[in-house]
């Protein structure tokens, strides 16, 4: 009899079992795929960095060295070669959480799970007995109607298909403006692709903060992708190679056709139970088909738990890991706790974009006098140093507290630089109180400490 089996060995999943192992329970791990890690660890967040971090480097090599200095021929790139290191780099990572489950005693049970009634996991013909069971099944590409991925067939894909693309294609539509979408619209852009985004809102990254859209829309269209926003996709229809795709304007007018190479159907994520058997158990789930939980991440089912994609929430591997640990505690009779206020985002571009808490218009919404301090990277001599002068910090902060609520990032190293931020709302701090932190020089961080003081008395370099 096990204390705990979790379902899932994601980034949720896994983080559950090694902290639930290390608090002293007796913890099995069941996993359907062959290697451990989750979509984010084999077909999502590392594949698509490594993919970003080599065609990031080649536009370095193309663009920019010969600018420092650096002269001689460009690289070209070796398709196979760069598929090799992606590959290398998720193994590295996925046989690394296997060191962990040894070295934690966690017992892998390999195969697909259904729950048989209370504290009754199956795999495959054995059934596994636990006082507690977390779900962390994850998610999985949704589908977008009249649009058949097939990435066997590599013209129609979806995430998973478009990070192991037969070859790089000269011309590509993505349909979704959110984060995979951009990321990985952006990888093949800067190895030499056309790349076409439609979305069906009028802005990109919906849920972001306005300015950092209409800012980081102009970055990307800098870098030649084009945007066909506020279009409805009706259909896209595979042939000899090609993908031709129909949409029409949401305004109204005649529907329009485009071709190319390769779509990428980046229109978002479902909660992905299927074959757990969640029906017969009794399990409750909204009415988008996420499992139900409570704050304390239990079902209505005793003993039955459930994090991650396949909970209510951001789907982002952080968010998963967060509550993973939580609940591990809460399961060991300890106090998990996860701040929902202050999970950051990050588009792993280049510039990143990153965000934490409100945005301008939310914190407004929310009834509050707000103050905003905004300070362009163009006045920080390192990110001029690097050719990222485009882009900005801003900083949302209460107009009577001075409490931070949000901040917004369009710039190099905003995906690092937005944990200052993340630490200073955990603490409560005031836009002063990072205004009043010394900020090593030069550093693309300053920017942050420039935005705080654009709250209070006003930032030095502008
Ligand atoms: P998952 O990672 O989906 O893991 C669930 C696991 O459960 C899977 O391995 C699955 O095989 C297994 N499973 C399911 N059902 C069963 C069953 N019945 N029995 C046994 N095993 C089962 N997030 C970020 O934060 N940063 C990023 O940069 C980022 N980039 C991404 C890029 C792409 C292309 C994609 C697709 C996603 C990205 N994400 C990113 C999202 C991130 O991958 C997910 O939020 C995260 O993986 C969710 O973790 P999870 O543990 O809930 O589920």
């Amino acid at each position: 009899m096990y204390d705990l089996i979790v379902i899932g060995a994601g980034p949720g999943g896994y983080v559950c079992a090694i902290r639930a192992a290390q608090l002293g329970l007796k913890v099995a791990c069941v996993e359907g795929r062959a290697t451990l890690g989750g979509t984010c660890l084999n077909v999502g967040c590392i594949p698509s960095k490594a993919m970003l971090h080599a065609s990031h480097m080649l536009h370095e090599a193309e663009h920019n060295f010969d600018r420092m200095g650096l002269t001689g021929a460009a690289p070209s790139v070796d398709w196979t070669k760069m598929q090799g290191y992606k590959a290398e780099t998720v193994e590295t990572n996925t046989k690394g959480i296997e060191f962990l489950f040894k070295k934690n005693k966690i017992d892998w049970l390999k195969g697909w799970a259904s729950i048989e009634g209370e504290g009754k996991v199956k795999v495959g013909d054995e059934v596994h007995e636990a006082k507690n069971i977390v779900i962390a099944t994850g998610s999985a590409p949704a589908a977008l109607k009249g649009v058949d991925v097939d990435n066997a067939a590599g013209t129609i894909v979806d995430s998973t298909g478009a990070l192991e693309l037969p070859k790089i294609p000269k011309t590509m539509v993505v349909i979704g403006a959110g984060v995979i979408g951009l990321e990985l619209g952006s990888v093949y852009a800067r190895l030499g692709a056309k790349v076409t985004v439609i979305e069906y809102l009028d802005t990109i990254l919906p849920g972001m903060d306005a300015e950092v859209q209409k800012q980081f829309q102009k970055v990307l269209q800098k870098q030649g992708l084009e945007f066909i926003l506020g279009a409805a996709v009706e259909s896209a229809v595979e042939k000899d190679g090609s993908a031709t795709l129909r949409y029409s304007p949401k305004k109204g007018g005649d529907a329009q056709e485009i071709t190319a190479d390769c779509v990428l159907v980046a229109t978002g994520r479902r909660p992905f139970v299927e074959g757990l058997g969640l029906d017969k158990a009794g399990v409750e789930m909204t009415d988008r088909g996420f499992v139900k939980i409570d704050k304390h991440w239990a079902t209505n089912v005793k003993g039955l738990y459930a994090i991650g994609d396949c909970v209510p929430g951001p789907m982002l591997a952080h968010k998963a890991e967060d509550e993973g640990m939580a609940v591990a505690e809460v399961i060991a009779g300890k106090a998990g706790h996860v701040n929902y206020d202050v999970i950051p985002g990050v588009v792993y571009t280049s510039p990143e974009v990153a965000n934490v808490g409100l945005t301008e218009q939310a914190a407004k919404d929310s009834g509050r006098k707000v103050k905003v301090g905004k300070f362009p990277f163009m006045g920080n001599a390192r990110a001029k140093a690097m050719f990222m002068g485009d882009g900005f910090v801003k900083i949302v902060a209460d107009a009577e507290t001075d409490r931070i609520l949000g901040a917004h990032i369009v710039g190099p190293n905003a995906g690092e630089m937005i944990h200052e931020i993340c630490v200073a709302m955990e603490f409560g701090a005031s836009a002063e109180d990072v205004a009043l932190t010394c900020h090593a020089h030069p550093t693309t961080s300053e920017a942050v400490r420039e935005a705080a003081l654009a709250c209070g008395d006003g930032a030095i370099h502008v």
